[in-house]
C-alpha cells in the first residue's frame, strides 16, 4: 500500500476512497453508470483500453466506473494490493476456488465453512479432481499435519458460523506458505473493520458483502482482496463466467461501506452487551461469544481481532417447544437468514444454515438442536435485552 493510504482510518477511508476525479457536473456522490458499453472515437484509444494498457472500460460484464469505486474502497479498508468483485458471495467464494485450481490440486480447510463453501469442498470440486480435506475447526494440530501432507489452497474461515469457533490466521498461514499453499480467509463474520487477515499472512480475503458491507440486507454482493497476482487470476475468470456486480448494486454497497465502521463498532458493543445478558439467565445453557473471557476461541481472538464482532449464538434449556416460543416472543428482531444488517435477526441453523443436516450431523459439528445464532443490530442496546428479557421468561 502507498505510504499516503497507511495512516489513515478505515472511517476516513470508507467515506472518502475510490472517489477522486468522479464528479460529474460538479456531483459529490458516486455516478451510478448504468452504461454496459463504453464508446471511442480514438481507434488507437481503444486498442490501448482493450488491450488492458491504458486505463478505461470496454463493456460493464470486465469493468464498470461505479463498481471500480467499490473495489477501491475495499482494498483499501482490507489494505491490499488489488480487489475485484461479485455479484454474491458464494461467487467470490466459487470464483476464487475455481480460477486457482485444477485437477490434482489439494485443498485443506475446516468443517464448519459456511453451507454453500461447504457444498463446493464436498461436492462440486471433487468431481473435478481436486482432493478436499475438511478438519475438525478448532483442532490446529490436525490442521497443521493435514497441510504437511501437501496443500495448494488452505482455505480458512474465523469466526465460524454458527459457534464462533476462532481459528488462529497468523499460525496457519505460516504452516501453508511453508508448504507452497496460497492461503485465503473468509472475513465475512468479522467485516475489515474486526480483522485484517492479509496483515496476518493471508495472500487472499473474500466477504460476502450481502452481510456487514451491505448491513441493510438489501444488496447481494461478494469481494477478493490481496496479492494481485492472484485477484488478476481471479478478475479473468469472472469477466468470463460473467458473475459481475451490478452498477447499481455497487452503488448501494458504496453507500453502506461509509458508515460500515459506525454500524460495526456499535454492532460489536450491543453484541457483547447481549451475550453478558444472556449468560446470567437461567433459561440459557451456553452463549457462543468470542468475546467472553471463558470462550474457548477468546484467547486467539483477543489477539487478532480489534473487536468480536456482532454475532452471538446461544442454546436454550429444553426442547424445540421453548426455541418456538421464544421466538415469538421477540418484537426487534427479523426471524430470517443471513446477518451483519442493522436490524436484529435471528435464527436456529437446525432451520436455517444447516437444514439440511441430520440432528446427528449437526451434533458432529457441536450444534446444539436448540442453538440460536443471532446477528445483532444496531438498535439500543437497552431495549435489545428488554426485549430477550421479555421473551425468555
Ligand atoms: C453469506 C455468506 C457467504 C455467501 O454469501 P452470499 O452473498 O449469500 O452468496 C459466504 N461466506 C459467509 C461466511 C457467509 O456468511
Amino acid at each position: 500500500m502507498a505510504e499516503r493510504e497507511k495512516n489513515i482510518g478505515p472511517g476516513t477511508r470508507a467515506v472518502w476512497s475510490g472517489e477522486e476525479g468522479l464528479g460529474w457536473q460538479g456531483a459529490t456522490q458516486v455516478p451510478v453508470v448504468h452504461s454496459v458499453t463504453f464508446g471511442f472515437d480514438d481507434l488507437d484509444e481503444w486498442m490501448e483500453v482493450g488491450a488492458g494498457r491504458a486505463p478505461g472500460h470496454i463493456y460493464s460484464r470486465n469493468t464498470n466506473p461505479t463498481v471500480e469505486v467499490f473495489e477501491e474502497k475495499m482494498r483499501q479498508l482490507e489494505g491490499a494490493e488489488a480487489a475485484t468483485s461479485f455479484a454474491t458471495g458464494m461467487a467470490a467464494v466459487s470464483n476464487t476456488l475455481f480460477a486457482l485450481l485444477e485437477p490434482g490440486r489439494r485443498v485443506v480447510s475446516i468443517r464448519d465453512t459456511y453451507g454453500g463453501t461447504s457444498r463446493i469442498f464436498l461436492e462440486f470440486l471433487p468431481r473435478y479432481g481436486v482432493e478436499v480435506e475438511l478438519c475438525p475447526t478448532e483442532d490446529h494440530e490436525t490442521l497443521e499435519a493435514a497441510v504437511e501432507q501437501g496443500c495448494d489452497l488452505l482455505y480458512l474461515e474465523t469466526p465460524t458460523n454458527p459457534t464462533m469457533k476462532i481459528l488462529d490466521i497468523e499460525r496457519l498461514a505460516r504452516a501453508g506458505h511453508a508448504r507452497g499453499a496460497v492461503v485465503v480467509v473468509d472475513n465475512t463474520f468479522a467485516s475489515p473493520i474486526n480483522q485484517s487477515p492479509l496483515e496476518m499472512g493471508a495472500d487472499l480475503v473474500l466477504h460476502s458483502a450481502t452481510k456487514f458491507l451491505g448491513g441493510h440486507s438489501d444488496a447481494m454482493g461478494g469481494v477478493v482482496c490481496g496479492r494481485e497476482d492472484l485477484v488478476r487470476e481471479i478478475f479473468r475468470f469472472r469477466e468470463i463466467n460473467g458473475a459481475t456486480l451490478a452498477a447499481p448494486v455497487a452503488y448501494f454497497l458504496i453507500r453502506s461501506l461509509k458508515t460500515l465502521e459506525l454500524r460495526v463498532l456499535r454492532q460489536n458493543e450491543n453484541a457483547a452487551g447481549l451475550a453478558r445478558f444472556l449468560t446470567g439467565h437461567p433459561a440459557v445453557e451456553r452463549v457462543y461469544f468470542p468475546g467472553l473471557e471463558d470462550d474457548p476461541g477468546h484467547e486467539i481472538a483477543d489477539r487478532q481481532m480489534r473487536g468480536f464482532g456482532g454475532l452471538v449464538s446461544f442454546s436454550l434449556r429444553g426442547g424445540m417447544d421453548e426455541v418456538r416460543s421464544f421466538l415469538g416472543g421477540l418484537r426487534y428482531a427479523h426471524r430470517a437468514a443471513s446477518l451483519g444488517s442493522v436490524g436484529t435477526l435471528i435464527g436456529p441453523p437446525a432451520v436455517t444454515s444447516h437444514v439440511e443436516l441430520t440432528p446427528e450431523a449437526r451434533a458432529e459439528l457441536g450444534i446444539p438442536e436448540t442453538l440460536i445464532r443471532c446477528s445483532v443490530g444496531i438498535e439500543n442496546l437497552e431495549d435489545l435485552i428488554e426485549d430477550f428479557r421479555r421473551a425468555l421468561d
